[in-house]
């Protein structure tokens, strides 16, 4: 995979992804899509909209607004629990959260496995197996108990609100500011998330407001209003995707833990009692949707949550290779009925259902799957930018992305700037521009403007050259093989179709 630093700076040199306000020196942790980036995220959004709610009739989509009323997170625990532990490193006045340094630490450990694991596939060769190899050697087995230990005693402290006991951890654990090297940690605090703001225009008669942490509360507080409107019958979900704002104590790693940030997020209403069912299918459902894209099934793994949120009763992530090791990308939640009962509670409205079949009134059990867009962005280019040595001898800079997310689907290049051939070209570009997103360029030569469409992730580069005047034939250049054949003009939309269609990619997830 390719270095971190060579990602972000990719990101920037190809219009994906710039800092906010770059020209005052930027904003910490907020960044700005550009016009490749912009493409991208729309287009992952829409897979995943597509995949939930287009392809499932019993699944709705919603758009509701950022501020909400104030008593919503009062109900949803907000107000009270949404704290992550911070802890100041007194040398380097740096800020932590206490529970990412722990987990750090693990993560190290894990790259010992891996290395382990390594060695022994080189030195086993064919014969290898992986889940033997990590369940017997003795070594590996000695960290991943290690790794257990530590988190287990991680997830209890932060269960009981024992912020000492995480001190204690860290000490005990000798673990070190990255910064300055020194182990002379303040206490551990506990420290809200969420953003405030003020609505109205006097000072006196401003409410109080908070940006919203997460989006599922506006599923929530409508759920009602949707289920009446949408006659939808239990089971059922609403989904939508949107802005969320949290005030990060530690903001690093480029894209992958923002201030503002968007998430895609749906919440399914089951029947008291089968919620755990519908957790595994969703569990299962999620992953399949991952794997359609092709991005390697040994790049995802589950992780089951020790340390169970306030809401939940059970929780998984899916947790996705990234350049810095395995981190969650998706949530899958069992958040019984606690958000619908306490709305209940705080608005003294009732939010139940009748289910005919069961003859009864209840408040429906929650399922929710919650991805973050921007790390799903960040999941997907930092997977696909990659650095070949070609037969010659000579490099490339390649972003493989998935060619159903690809900002541009096809460029259309004229070999030469004269003879007629940008005419041709421009006719195909606006025969093409309906279903595909398309773009021209003349610029350079041609092998030149190739290497830049590698570079932004073009799965297709079709070239028009002196033979299409005559035979209207073009060649179609494969981003991935690189393999160049010969394509009758009036062909095209129907390959590119077939090659990039939705359809084709999420039919099997
Ligand atoms: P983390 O443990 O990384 O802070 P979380 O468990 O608080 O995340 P959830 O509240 O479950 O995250 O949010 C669902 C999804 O939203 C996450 O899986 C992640 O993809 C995304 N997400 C959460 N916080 C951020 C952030 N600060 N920046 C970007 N994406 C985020």
């Amino acid at each position: 995979m390719t270095d971190f630093k060579k990602i972000i700076s990719h990101a920037k040199e190809y219009g994906f992804v710039f800092p906010s306000s770059e020209i005052y020196d930027g904003l910490s942790a907020v960044y700005d899509y550009a016009q490749n980036g912009a493409a991208l995220k729309k287009n992952i959004r829409d897979y995943w909209w597509k995949a939930m709610v287009q392809l499932h009739s019993n699944i709705v989509g919603i758009d509701a607004a950022i501020f909400m009323h104030p008593t919503t997170w009062k109900a949803s625990g907000h107000v009270d629990a949404f704290n992550d532990p911070l802890i100041d490193n007194k040398d380097s006045k740096k800020r932590y959260r206490a529970d990412v340094l722990v987990e750090d630490y693990c993560a190290k450990i894990e790259v010992k496995i891996e290395k382990e694991v390594k060695k022994a596939a080189k030195r086993f060769g064919e014969s290898f197996d992986k889940a033997q190899f990590t369940s017997t050697n003795p070594r590996v087995v000695g960290y991943q108990e290690k790794i257990d230990v530590i988190l287990k005693r991680l997830g209890q402290s932060l269960e009981k609100e024992d912020l000492a006991d995480v001190k204690a951890l860290i000490e005990e654990l000798e673990i070190a500011c990255p910064e300055s090297g020194s182990r002379n940690w303040t206490d551990v605090k506990q420290f809200n998330l969420m953003f405030g703001t003020k609505l109205g225009a006097s000072a006196e008669s401003a409410m109080d407001l908070y940006l919203r942490p997460e989006t599922a509360q506006g599923i929530f507080v409508n759920f009602l209003n949707v289920q009446k409107t949408g006659r939808m019958k239990i089971p059922f979900g609403i989904a939508q995707t949107g802005k969320a704002f949290r005030n990060e104590i530690v903001a690093r790693q480029f894209i992958f833990r923002m201030r503002e940030f968007e998430q895609m997020e749906m919440q399914f209403f089951v029947p008291p009692g089968t919620q755990k069912e519908w957790y595994e299918k969703w569990k299962e459902t999620r992953l399949k949707w991952h794997l359609s894209l092709g991005m390697g099934e040994d790049n995802y793994r589950f992780h089951d949550h020790e340390k169970l949120a306030h809401y939940a009763d059970a929780a998984a992530d899916i947790e996705f290779k990234f350049p810095f090791g395995f981190k969650e990308l998706e949530g899958i939640h069992s958040r019984t009925d606690f958000d619908l009962s306490s709305h209940e509670e705080f608005s003294g409205k009732k939010l139940q259902y009748f289910d005919p079949e069961r003859n009864e009134n209840y408040v429906p059990y929650v399922v929710e799957t919650s991805i973050g867009l921007d790390r799903m962005f960040l999941a997907t280019f930092s997977w696909a930018l990659r650095e070949e040595t070609l037969e010659d001898g000579s490099q490339r800079t390649v972003l493989k992305l998935p060619a159903v997310l690809a900002p541009t689907k096809v460029a259309v290049l004229p070999l030469v700037k004269k003879d007629g051939l940008p005419d041709l070209a421009h006719e195909i570009v606006n025969s093409l521009k309906w279903e595909q997103a398309v773009s021209y360029d003349e610029k350079d030569a041609v092998g030149r403007r190739y290497r830049r469409q590698d570079a932004l992730g073009t799965p297709y580069c079709i070239t028009v050259d002196h033979q299409s005047l005559e035979d209207k034939t073009v060649t179609l250049r494969d981003r991935d093989s690189m393999e160049q054949e010969r394509i009758a003009i009036a062909d095209l939309s129907a390959y590119l179709d077939a090659k990039l269609n939705v359809k084709y990619w999420l039919k099997n997830s």
